[in-house]
């Protein structure tokens, strides 16, 4: 099977913080992947670096086999736009514009980057929000939206770009623990859909749920990754174990 994401040797550097020392991984079309790991192990970082958020001082990275880095050096500025613009990005803080409503924040990437008609660009917009359960609030602002509403509107918003592969870095972790559900639902709906997601997440029921294959990361590093019944069931490092112990204990 051909990989839709191809991660191989990335480090990456912060001054003389070495945040990344040896990251490899692969993503088949369709597949779901869950990321765990402590805080500050590089999580972020290595999710950032796959849509150019970061520039990564070594190794490569693919999408669709093409090169956005090949041994440390960057593809040109177009390929790397064209390589990124496949892919959307949901963060933990949602990053809605407060001064547009839900349906301008749905429109405005695409009316930027897309030659589609506004009448096509509405027509998706008003399809999208209903898929993430929220048609009637198209014309509300940010401010008035819940946590767990505004990170669905985020969520529409970047499926706007059609993209192939989505990324979410902790899309839970901001919001109050009865607003996670609903979130989730809509994750769950795209996995069952054949999204292909890398999700770095601290919910571990979602993980061992939803994904097809979890990357446990430490210290800037893959240290052990695996079905979710190996590494939930069956992991295999100390430092896995005690990572598990912990969050499971809070
Ligand atoms: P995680 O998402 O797993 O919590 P991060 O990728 O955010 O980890 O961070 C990994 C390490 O890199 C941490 O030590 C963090 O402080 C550091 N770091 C992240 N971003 C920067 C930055 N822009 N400048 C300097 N250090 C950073
Ligand atoms: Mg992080």
């Amino acid at each position: 099977m051909t990989s839709i994401i191809e991660v191989n040797k990335l480090k990456k550097s912060f001054g003389d913080l070495e945040v990344l020392t040896n990251v490899s991984f692969t993503v088949h079309p369709g597949e779901v992947v869950a990321v765990i790991g402590p805080s500050g192990s590089g999580k972020s970082t290595m999710l950032r670096s796959l849509v150019h958020l970061e520039e990564v001082t070594g190794g490569s990275i693919h999408i669709q086999s093409e090169a956005l880095v090949e041994d440390g050096k960057y593809s040109s500025g177009a390929k790397i736009k064209s390589i990124t613009s496949r892919m959307g990005m949901v963060f933990q803080h949602f990053n809605l514009f407060p001064h547009l409503n839900v349906q301008d924040n749905l429109e405005l990437a695409p009316k930027f980057v897309k030659k589609e008609s506004s009448g096509e660009l509405r027509r998706r917009s008003t399809e999208l929000l209903a898929k993430v359960g929220l048609e009637d609030k198209a014309k509300v602002y940010p401010a008035k939206l819940s946590g767990g509403q505004k990170q669905r509107v985020a969520i529409a918003r970047a499926l706007m770009m059609n993209p192939d592969i989505l990324l979410f870095d902790e899309p839970t972790s901001a919001l109050d623990p009865e607003l996670t559900g609903e979130v989730l639902r809509v994750i769950k709906q795209l996995a069952e859909e054949h999204m292909t997601m890398i999700i770095v997440t601290h919910e571990m029921n979602f993980a061992r749920d939803v994904a097809d294959r979890v990357i446990f990361m430490d210290k800037g590093e893959i240290a052990e990754e695996g079905t979710p019944e190996q590494i939930f069931g069956n992991p295999q490092l100390t430092r896995t174990k005690s990572f598990l112990n912990k969050v499971e204990s809070n």
